[in-house]
C-alpha cells in the first residue's frame, strides 16, 4: 500500500492536518506554487487512511499495489499436501485429493501431491495413487522424516517454486495449519485459512475459497486473483475421501531437497503421544451429542450410555465445554472439532451456525430438542420435539433389549 498526495488537487486546507491522529501530516512550501502543500511523513503514517476521508478535494489517494507472481500462465495442476504422520500418510490427504479431482477437472488439468519423508516413505506413494494423484512429488530426506516446520518449509517451498502448481490444498491440522502459513509468506501467495467450500469461477478460472468469517456468521468467499498457488486449508471431514482404487498409477517424481543449515535449529529429540486424548471424535461413525438442553452436567450420563448402546463416541455442544460440564477434546463445530459420521444425534443442541459448520456433512443427523423452532431440525434428517431426559433413557433403554 501506498499513499499519494496530488499538488494539482490540494488547496493547503491542512484539514487532512487535523484529521491525522499520528502528527504525520505538515503544511510546507512546495516547488512552483505560493500556498503551503500537504507533506505526509511516511514514518509516522498508518494508512490509516483518515486524511483520505477528510479531504474534500480527493487529493490524497491511498493505493494497494498489485504484488503478482508474474505470468500466471505458467502455473497448473491442483496439489494437495499429503501429510504423514509416523510415515502413514493421514486420511485428510485422501479428502483433498477427493476435492482436487473435482477442482481439477474444472480446469482441465492433474491431481499431484507432496509427501515429505524419509527414505521410506516411498512406499505410501502407491496410496496416493490409488486415491486420484496423477503425479506424486517426493521430497525425502532424513530432516523430512517427522515433521519440523522449517526443514518442511524449505523443502516444500522450493518445489512449490520450482514445478508451479495452481493450487495447493492443505489439511487445517496442526501440522497443515504451521506450513500453509509459512509457506504462503516464503512464496508469496494468498492463503485462506479452514475452508468448508471450494469451486472453480469457471469464467475466470480461479479458485472460489468460502469459509465462516464474522464469528460463523457469513460465510465468506475469498479469491486470490494475482498470485500462485491458491493456497487453502481445509479441516479433516469437511470434504469426503474419494473412491479407492487399487493399483491406479501415476507419475512420480522423486526429489532429494537441500536443506538450508539455519533450517535446522530445531531438533526433534522424542514425540510423547497425548495418551489423555482418548476420544476419537473424527473417525467415530456414530457421534452422541450433548448441549446446555440436557440441563445438567451429570446427565451427559444419558449421553455417554446411548452412545455406548451404539458402539459411537461422545460428543458436545462449545456452550457445554464452556461451562466446563466435559472436555474441549469433545467439542464438534467451527471452533472445535469439525465430523462426518454415519449418524450424529444431537440431543438439546439449539443448531447455532457454529455448531453446524461442524457437523453438516454427517449421512444422517437426528435431533432431540423440545423447541419445535430451533434451528438444529432445518439440518436433521429426523427430529423429536421433546424433553432429551425423556427420550435419551427411552432410546438407550430400547437398544439394550432389543440387544
Ligand atoms: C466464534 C464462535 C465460535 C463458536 N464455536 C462453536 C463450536 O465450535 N461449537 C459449538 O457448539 N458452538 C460454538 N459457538 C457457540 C454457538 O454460537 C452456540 O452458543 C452454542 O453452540 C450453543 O450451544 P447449545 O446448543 O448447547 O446451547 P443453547 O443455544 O443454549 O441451546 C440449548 C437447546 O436445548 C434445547 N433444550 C432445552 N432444554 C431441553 C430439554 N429438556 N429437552 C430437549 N431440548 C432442550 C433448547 O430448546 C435449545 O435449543 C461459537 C460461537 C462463536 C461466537
Amino acid at each position: 500500500m501506498s499513499i499519494k498526495v496530488f499538488a494539482d488537487k490540494c488547496t493547503g486546507c491542512a484539514l487532512c492536518v487535523k484529521a491525522c491522529a499520528f502528527n504525520a501530516i505538515e503544511m510546507k512550501p512546495r516547488e512552483g506554487t505560493p500556498k503551503k502543500l500537504a507533506v505526509i511523513d511516511l514514518d509516522k503514517c498508518t494508512l490509516c487512511g483518515a486524511c483520505v476521508s477528510a479531504c474534500k478535494f480527493n487529493a490524497i489517494e491511498i493505493r494497494a499495489e498489485k504484488e503478482t507472481s508474474g505470468d500466471l500462465s505458467h502455473y497448473s495442476g491442483v496439489w494437495v499436501f499429503a501429510e504423514q504422520r509416523e510415515g502413514k500418510i493421514e486420511t485428510v490427504a485422501y479428502e483433498l485429493l477427493g476435492e482436487a479431482q473435482k477442482l481439477a477437472k474444472d480446469l482441465n488439468t492433474y491431481v499431484g501431491a507432496v509427501l515429505c519423508g524419509g527414505e521410506n516413505i516411498e512406499e505410501e506413494a502407491e496410496h496416493l495413487f490409488a486415491y486420484g494423484a496423477n503425479k506424486v512429488y517426493l521430497l525425502y530426506h532424513d530432516e523430512l522424516k517427522d515433521y519440523k516446520s522449517l526443514p518442511y518449509t524449505c523443502a516444500v517451498a522450493e518445489l512449490l517454486k520450482k514445478e508451479k502448481p495452481e493450487i495447493f490444498l492443505l489439511g487445517a491440522t496442526t501440522m497443515g495449519r504451521d506450513l500453509a502459513a509459512r509457506l504462503a509468506i516464503r512464496i508469496g501467495a494468498g492463503l485462506t485459512a479452514d475452508c468448508t467450500g471450494l469451486d472453480i469461477d469457471k469464467e475466470k478460472k480461479i479458485l472460489r475459497q468460502t469459509r465462516p468469517a464474522f464469528g460463523g456468521n457469513i460465510m465468506a468467499t475469498i479469491i486470490s486473483p494475482n498470485n500462485r498457488p491458491q493456497m487453502s486449508t481445509v479441516r479433516p471431514k469437511v470434504f469426503k475421501k474419494s473412491e479407492k482404487k487399487a493399483g491406479a498409477k501415476g507419475e512420480l517424481v522423486k526429489f532429494k531437497p537441500v536443506i538450508n543449515p539455519e533450517d535446522l535449529v530445531v531438533k526433534l529429540l522424542e514425540v510423547i503421544k497425548d495418551e489423555s486424548v482418548k476420544v476419537n471424535l473424527q473417525e467415530a461413525e456414530i457421534i452422541v451429542s450433548g448441549g446446555r438442553g440436557i440441563g445438567d452436567p451429570k446427565n451427559f450420563k444419558l449421553v455417554e450410555d446411548l452412545a455406548k448402546a451404539l458402539g459411537g463416541a461422545v460428543g458436545a455442544s462449545r456452550a457445554t465445554v464452556d461451562a466446563g460440564w466435559i472436555s474441549a477434546h469433545h467439542q464438534v463445530g467451527q471452533t472445535g472439532k469439525t465430523v462426518a459420521p454415519k449418524i450424529y444425534i444431537a440431543c438439546g443442541i439449539s443448531g447455532k451456525i457454529q455448531h453446524l459448520v461442524g457437523m453438516q456433512g454427517s449421512d444422517t443427523i437426528i435431533a432431540i430438542n423440545k423447541d419445535p423452532d430451533a434451528p438444529i431440525f432445518k439440518v436433521a434428517t429426523y427430529g423429536i420435539v421433546g424433553d432429551v431426559l425423556e427420550y435419551l433413557p427411552l432410546i438407550t433403554g430400547k437398544l439394550r433389549e432389543n440387544k
